[in-house]
């Protein structure tokens, strides 16, 4: 009798999880017993850019998947592996053990996962077979095209496309599945190395504290489009670390919201969380993406600053531009940047600094516990003018007068930089070169105009060659 086998991913919840529920209708049907498994490969996750606080973060979700599982009779097996490559050859190991001939998992469209999914074709005994479930997007990204044929390049007509059929076809969540099987004692799983990250912030990661705060934001969600922008409210839903990690799908936010009749294309934060659709639809188009390929070429040459001196002060919140660095010891605290400081503190990089994005792109993996490389790529693409609907190579944002926008108060900046507190609102945002020195903060990296207006000069003389080359 061949039994079932669950392999979790990016995918870490009970409900809402139509492999789990498949392999456990298909266990009953056919009397057969039901595993899960994950592979445990700390060195790929780095290798593709991740640091602690998603590390951490990956582990404590997997501790309470353990758990959650185990109630629900099934045992979670951990594969420690070098590699996912290892890590395929000792799947396909267990799953012969164990008599599975089926495997239940989702899709994922990134460079390295197609190749895990095809080294796993490759290598399994024909009668093993990798049922993958679409889960991940709400429409088939095959499906959603232009009138053309192609697939889409810029974000309005594909929300619009895609939100259509979202309201057409979109179905209830998944609850968690009750199978009738006896609960098992969980035992505990063997990660090795615990990974630190002690999430002041109180993300929500696991699967319950990621229902609760949805739950939670739906009655702030009138408010986001006034509140999102700024840095020092808690105006944002705070959910990226539950998505990335699959905590919570975004089905359940997109079914939460319908149920708030709120699946208008007016609606603030269902566009955000169509943005996030619209960079993993990109990755099943281009996953090469995943290569360090910026998706347009036409600013490849840029000549970036070489300069180590740059980057580590930007890492540090040492440029001595307030909001800048603000963020920046916002992102190394906690482990979690805000999504308007992300767009300010990339911009400085790229386009004053002019370091090359993919060295900031790197940054942000290590630091965020949210680190998610469709959503960091598009982000830092679209900052660098590289990528699909980018921001155009001359709009530059000025980190000074963001700061006084969005922060208008300086309340970020005191929180964060302590050392410029005493500052008067005016001065906080700016401060003279006698203020900065006389509070121990540094003197301004590079002049931002003289900078500025340098970047401009080599963004259009690449695009003129470019131009005339091609
Ligand atoms: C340079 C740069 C790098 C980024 N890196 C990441 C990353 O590694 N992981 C990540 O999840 N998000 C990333 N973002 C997007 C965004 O900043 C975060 O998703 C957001 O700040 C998370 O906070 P929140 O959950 O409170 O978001 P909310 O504002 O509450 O938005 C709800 C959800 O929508 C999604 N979302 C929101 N904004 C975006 C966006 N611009 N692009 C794609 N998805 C979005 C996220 O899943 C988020 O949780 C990046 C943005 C930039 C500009």
């Amino acid at each position: 009798m061949a039994n079932q086998l669950v392999w979790f991913r990016n995918d870490l919840r009970t409900c809402d999880h139509a492999p789990l529920s498949e392999a456990l209708v298909a266990a009953h049907q056919q009397n057969s017993t039901i595993t899960a498994a994950f592979i445990w490969s700390p060195e790929q996750l780095q290798q593709q850019g991740a640091g602690s606080p998603k590390l951490a973060a990956y582990q404590q979700a997997l501790d309470a998947l353990n758990d959650d599982l185990a109630a629900l009779g099934v045992e979670l097996q951990i594969i420690t592996a070098p590699s996912w490559q290892q890590g395929v050859t000792d799947l396909i190991e267990l799953c012969v053990r164990l008599d599975v001939d089926n495997i239940y998992c989702h899709y994922e469209p990134g460079w390295d996962e197609r190749l895990r999914d095809g080294q796993f074709h490759d290598q399994a005994p024909e009668q093993m077979h990798l049922h993958r479930a679409n889960d991940l997007y709400s429409a088939p990204p095959r499906q959603l095209l232009t009138l053309q044929g192609n697939f889409y390049k810029v974000f309005t007509p594909y929300k619009r496309n895609l939100l259509a059929q979202i309201i057409d076809t979109l179905v209830a969540p998944r609850p968690a599945p009750d199978n009738g099987l006896p609960a098992q004692a969980a035992k505990p799983l063997a990660l090795g190395e615990r990974f630190v990250w002690d999430n002041p912030m109180q993300l929500p990661v696991l699967e319950q504290q990621a229902h609760e705060r949805l739950e939670d934001f739906m009655d702030q969600m009138n408010d986001y489009s006034s509140l999102r922008d700024i840095p020092a409210r808690a105006g944002t839903s705070l959910l990226s670390t539950s998505l990335a990690l699959g905590t919570l799908s975004s089905r359940q936010v997109l079914w939460t919201i319908a149920q708030r009749q709120a699946l208008t294309s007016s609606n603030a934060f269902l566009s955000e969380i169509l943005w996030r659709e619209f960079y993993k639809y990109l990755l099943a188009w281009r996953p090469e993406l995943c290569l360090g390929k910026a998706f347009n070429p036409k600013w490849d040459q840029f000549p970036w600053q070489t300069d180590p001196s740059l980057l580590q002060r930007w890492q540090a919140g040492q440029t001595g531009v307030p909001l800048v660095d603000a963020a920046a010891r916002q992102l190394n605290q906690t482990g979690w940047m805000h999504n308007r400081l992300r767009m300010v503190s990339a911009m400085y990089l790229v386009k004053i600094l002019q370091v090359d994005w993919r060295h900031g792109e790197a940054w942000f993996a290590r630091q965020l516990a949210d680190f998610d490389f469709a959503a960091n790529n598009g982000g830092w693409q679209w900052v660098a003018s590289t990528g699909v609907d980018a921001t155009p190579y001359f709009r530059i944002f000025n980190p000074h007068e963001q700061s006084r926008r969005f922060d208008p108060d300086g309340d970020f900046i005191r929180k964060y930089v302590p050392e410029l507190a005493p500052l008067a609102n005016k001065a906080i945002h700016q401060p003279t070169p006698e203020l900065a020195l006389a509070l121990g903060y540094p003197l301004p990296v590079v002049d931002y105009k003289t900078s500025r207006a340098d970047t401009l000069v080599k963004f259009k003389k690449l695009g003129q060659d470019y131009d005339q080359h091609h």
